[in-house]
């Protein structure tokens, strides 16, 4: 591996304070896919780079790669966000948590780079939820675990009927092939997947969401994304008592 200084921009997923004055971040990069580095000093006041790491930030930076973990030499701001609510960030913070942990380091993927500057952009417009939804559908299919949603997985019949998800198998089983342990799905639940998964961000079409089916698609989705990388998502308890503090309000 190279151990020349290299340049990219980036989009900060995670940051941690580490040690006395230095952040620990997690960010994926255009050109270099996650990267896990060390800005030393960026927690000194005076720090210049310091004040642009944070959560959602898209930078121009330039690294060192370390035996272990780069180091941050320089960096300038591309586009930091404004004061952002605690709702876009707590979805933000769901798709940022996915994403680090769908993707492995030095794999580069421009797509998934272009899909999180999207969706941030998004979150500050559009239904937040359904744009979450939306972006971590998306990420599945950039990341090769693309639901299988076009006929049934085991038997492979055209699907007509409600059904099940098997999170083994990565997609619908129709009600012959479910054994009864796996996730219910209804042909609507099936339909919004494949909408979101093909939602356009660039011109976002508007279509009619039922709550029952939303929700047994949130389901399906949380589960099959744990299912494929084995880690829970800390993020989704702060959501949790996010929604919990909007439903009450209402
Ligand atoms: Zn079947």
């Amino acid at each position: 591996m190279s151990k020349e200084a290299y340049q990219d921009d980036i989009f900060i997923l995670r940051v941690q304070n580490w040690q006395t004055a230095d952040k620990y971040a997690v960010c994926f990069s255009r050109s270099h896919g996650k990267i896990a580095f060390i800005a030393f000093g960026a927690r000194y006041p005076r720090s210049t780079y310091g004040r642009l790491i944070q959560p959602f930030a898209q930078l121009s930076a330039q690294f060192t790669p370390g035996a272990r973990i780069d180091t941050l030499r320089q960096c300038e701001s591309l586009f930091l966000p404004e004061t952002v609510d605690v709702e876009t960030f707590a979805y933000g913070a769901v798709i940022a948590e996915v994403t680090e942990n769908l993707t492995s380091e030095q794999e580069p993927e421009e797509e998934v780079y272009n899909l999180l500057l999207q969706a941030y952009r998004l979150l500050g417009e559009r239904n937040k939820r359904i744009v979450t939804l939306s972006t971590l559908l998306k990420l599945l299919v950039c990341c090769g675990f693309t639901p299988e949603l076009t006929a049934c997985t085991s038997c492979h019949e055209e699907i007509t009927k409600d059904g099940y998800f098997s999170l083994a198998q990565g997609g619908f089983l129709c009600a012959k092939c479910a054994i009864g342990d796996e996730l219910r799905c209804s042909i609507n639940t099936k339909k919004l997947m494949e909408n979101l998964i093909n939602l356009d961000f660039t011109k976002p079409q508007d279509f009619v969401v039922r709550g029952g089916e939303l929700m047994q698609l949130e389901q399906i989705l949380y589960k099959f994304i744990l299912y494929q990388t084995d880690k829970s998502l800390k993020s989704l308890d702060f959501l949790g008592q996010i929604q919990d503090q909007y439903t009450k309000k209402v």
